[in-house]
């Protein structure tokens, strides 16, 4: 069936192996975050034969599922969550993402309902503005939260790279150690974790500048394209065609690049502009906004180019494409992050991994 998401197993395990042991040399703990492909078992098993043995995702419905599935993992929660699903978090998740103390005393009491303990990271934000306390609130935060039962203070994390597309550095980072400090002297015991952050995060190594402290990272871009897009650099070694985005031509003539006629408004609201370039040939492909997000791919051959999409079509300029190309052909295209996660949440896409 098309169109179709297409998965490479052996490049996504070269990939996973490759960021462990990265981030192994450094002892830092790599736990695979999934909600890029939605938690698709087939590329969690994957994943998991490299010995990257925790999964996070954001979304409970894609725990549920693992959980389903009979993925027995540890599963960390990574969106700070809604008051609504604490009592699925409880029952279904291992470790859990924290900001606000109404929702750490709500999981407190479920987990004495449920007679069940769970972890806690206390979110900081170190500047990326997005979830987290902001560092000077954090004694307060623990002093409050030190007595609760149930619930254990596990660690602190933060997130960076991603609302506010703040790099971490060395200054950002020390905030989060610090309030580690502070948060440890007030326990009165050493947190057993530091979360320091996500693909963007592994810059610090690269740069030198990691503190020994930080000794988790939850990943997703680095293993699945082999890249950290906010600081836009490569990852040496790694792939970066795991996935293939595959449509079929349905229609293939040359026609005029300029469209006939008056322009008023195409059929997402907008009004469109082309350029005039004479008669070109164009491919049309089965493949539209319902299935992905046509701004994250990209023809992988040369030649050819985007023109537009709506919801179930896509036109490829194909007239400096050196091949032929028939009705029935296949296109492929590399995704972007973005082209993965609406691929992966599209039902019109089917997932290969072979
Ligand atoms: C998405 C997310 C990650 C993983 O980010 P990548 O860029 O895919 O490595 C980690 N932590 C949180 C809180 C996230 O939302």
């Amino acid at each position: 069936m098309f169109p179709r998401l297409i998965i490479d197993r052996e490049k996504l395990y070269h990939n996973a192996c490759l960021i462990k042991n990265l981030c192994g040399k450094h002892g830092i703990e790599v736990v695979a975050v999934t909600k890029g492909y939605c938690a698709l078992k087939g590329v969690i098993d994957v994943i998991v034969s490299a010995g990257i043995e925790k999964l996070a995702d954001s979304r409970m419905l894609n725990i549920k599922r693992m959980r389903y599935y009979g993925i027995k993992n540890h599963i960390m929660l990574i969106r700070i969550p809604m008051l609504s699903e604490i009592s699925d978090v409880v029952r279904y998740v291992d470790s859990v993402l924290v900001s606000e103390m109404v929702v750490l005393k709500a999981i407190s009491e479920e987990c004495l309902r449920q007679k069940k303990e769970i972890d806690a990271f206390i979110m900081v934000d170190v500047g990326d503005l997005r979830e987290g306390l902001m560092p000077k609130d954090v004694s307060g935060f623990i002093n409050e939260a030190k007595d609760l039962k149930g619930v254990n203070i596990a660690g602190i994390a933060t997130n960076v790279g991603c609302i506010g597309g703040i790099m971490p550095d060395k200054n950002n980072i020390a905030l989060l150690i610090e309030a580690a400090d502070r948060a440890e002297s007030i326990l009165g015991r050493r947190l057993s974790v530091i979360s320091g952050g996500s693909t963007c995060t592994l810059k610090l190594i690269d740069d030198d500048e990691m503190p020994e402290r930080v000794n988790q990272l939850r990943i997703g871009e680095a293993i699945l394209f082999g890249i950290n897009d906010v600081c836009g650099r490569d990852i040496p070694g790694t792939y970066k065609d795991v996935f293939t985005l595959e449509a079929e031509v349905v229609e293939v003539k040359r026609k005029p690049s300029k469209p006939l006629g008056e322009v008023g408004f195409d059929a997402f609201g907008e009004v469109p502009h082309f350029e005039d370039r004479g008669i070109r040939k164009r491919a049309i492909l089965a493949l539209g906004r319902q299935d992905v997000i046509i701004d994250s791919i990209k023809p992988r051959y040369a030649g050819m180019t985007i023109v537009g999409a709506s919801s179930d079509h896509l036109i490829l300029d194909v007239e400096d494409y050196e091949g032929t190309i028939e009705v029935g052909d296949v296109i492929p295209f590399d995704v972007t992050y973005g082209g993965l996660l609406s691929a992966s949440t599209s039902p019109y896409v089917e997932k290969v991994i072979r």
